[in-house]
């Protein structure tokens, strides 16, 4: 191993601006009244002469929503951030109003306000913030009802985004057996077959991405520049110049694991088949495999377990939806304690996908039990991509910008990934923690809402019980058979 090599390095991701390729509309209407502008305008040249022409004009937007050639008569609204300004101070001359166009970006669970999130994550690299004080609710349905420990926020050397001490947010993507076992030679059985990604995000294979070039090289090539994994069917391949290590080959069939020409450290199976794990295993005798399967489905999880397979990849609706409607927190809890009731979670990896569009839901994702998230619609919005409808599964259609420029996508998805890490990290410095791993499955740092309200209202009469709590145990545990 040369020098270079044992030097340590600090996982940094360079954030870079990368501005919006294609003009949405803007978040806001300005309505104004133009004969009461024309009015405030006389008033305004009588106050500090004419001379004065920028100031007059500008007023009372310091964004330059009223410097266009011709100030407020056409207002700029692409400038306004919605500060309301204007508006407090002249109501009677400027109405500001979400603009509806605006709204119809995303869909009902990718809502328009998520994706100005996520927008403005991928364009800067930074965490969105949002001035003095939050007053939207404190609560509500799906991830909304999960609040996480911030308990530790006080301590000032847990600080990792500005790094005075280092959090670490590696993962393991593998297995590591319980203890180790040794031939007559002294040689492992099974030793542990494990690498390691620096954060714990990846990207999902996305739909249609055999006709898409330009997606599946940014796919590729951010995978690589953040050295996390991007998932590729086999088809899209063709695309990509030469492989790397980041790339995961997702195989429908045995022809498509014939087509895989390089050895990947991890294969993707679209679905269990007995006989195509095994060709998988003939083929690539180096490589993990890791088996993709929709949330809930228990018995196809024990059986594969029982095979061998150790990395699980697994599939919510893009709502974050199970086939049997419960939403993925459930799923994801039910797969986690799967294997903890069995004693075996540390020997397999959880990956899962669908549902997770914000930052937050990351680490509410691993304290339910993943070790890793790989990102869908979050990267599709993005590269701008428009939905057509609401985009709940794969078969349904979105719209990418014309031109994809590579460079730009790469940036992007490299913003995106820094934000949300940052956001991890907030959330592990405020509960002290020094290492995303020791995240996975700690239900004890989240509460509620569910159980919350339950504990203070339960005894009221008519009070409306939501079920079973997300942090309960489920059924009793159950011996794995396993063949090694
Ligand atoms: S709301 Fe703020 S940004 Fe928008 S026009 Fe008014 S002053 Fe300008």
């Amino acid at each position: 191993m040369s020098h270079a090599e044992t030097l340590y390095h600090r996982y940094h991701i360079e954030t870079r601006d990368a501005p919006d390729i294609e003009a949405w509309p803007p978040r806001f209407q300005v309505k104004v009244k133009k004969h009461r502008l024309a009015w405030l305008l006389l008033r305004e040249i009588f106050h500090y002469g004419p001379g004065r022409k920028e100031v007059i004009l500008s007023r009372p937007c310091v964004y330059g929503v009223f410097s266009g050639p011709v100030g407020g008569f056409a207002p700029r609204s692409q400038y306004c951030v919605g500060c309301l300004r204007c508006t407090t101070q002249y109501p009677d001359v400027v109405q500001i109003v979400p603009n509806p166009e605006r709204r119809r970006l995303g869909d009902a669970y990718f809502t328009a306000k998520i994706v100005d999130t996520v927008a403005y994550e991928a364009a800067t690299g930074r965490v969105p913030v949002r001035g003095a004080g939050y007053r939207g609710k404190f609560g509500g349905p799906g991830w909304d009802g999960m609040w996480t420990d911030m308990s530790e926020i006080v301590r000032p050397t847990r600080d990792g985004i500005h790094g005075r001490e280092y959090i670490s947010t590696l993962v393991d993507i593998g297995s590591r057996p319980a203890f180790l076992t040794f031939d007559a030679q002294g040689e492992p059985i099974q030793p542990p077959q494990v690498f390691a990604i620096p954060l714990p995000l990846g990207f999902a294979a996305l739909p249609r991405m055999a006709g898409q070039p330009a997606l599946t090289r940014i796919l590729a090539r951010a995978a690589a520049e953040l050295d996390t994994l991007a998932l590729l069917p086999v088809d899209a391949l063709k695309h990509l110049d030469a492989p790397t290590p980041h790339i995961v080959p997702v195989a429908e069939s045995a022809a498509d694991l014939a087509r895989v020409s390089f050895t990947p450290r991890l294969v993707e199976l679209a679905r269990w088949d007995e006989a195509l794990y095994a060709d998988a295993r003939g083929r690539f005798a180096e490589s993990l495999m890791m088996l993709r399967l929709p949330y809930g489905d228990l018995s196809t999880l024990e059986a594969a377990y029982a095979h061998g397979v150790r990395v699980f990849h697994l599939v919510a609706d893009y709502h974050g939806r199970l086939p049997d409607g419960r939403f993925v927190m459930d799923g994801i809890r039910e797969a986690h304690t799967f294997f903890v009731e069995r004693g075996v979670r540390d020997e397999v990896t959880l990956l899962g996908s669908g549902g997770v569009i914000a930052a937050e839901h990351v680490p509410k994702a691993i304290i339910l039990g993943l070790d890793a998230v790989l990102l869908d619609t979050p990267v599709l919005v993005a590269l701008q991509a428009r939905f057509d409808g609401e985009f709940r599964t794969p078969a349904d259609a979105y719209r990418l910008p014309k031109h994809l420029p590579e460079d730009w996508g790469v940036q992007r998805l490299k913003n995106l990934a820094a934000a949300w890490r940052d956001q991890l990290l907030e959330v592990l410095g405020a509960m002290g923690l020094r290492d995303v791993r020791r995240l996975r499955g700690e239900i004890g740092r989240a509460m509620f809402q569910r159980d919350l309200e339950r504990e203070a209202f339960g005894d009221i009469e008519g009070f409306p019980d939501g079920g079973p709590s997300p942090a309960a145990a489920p059924a009793a545990p159950v011996a794995l058979e396993v063949q090694r």
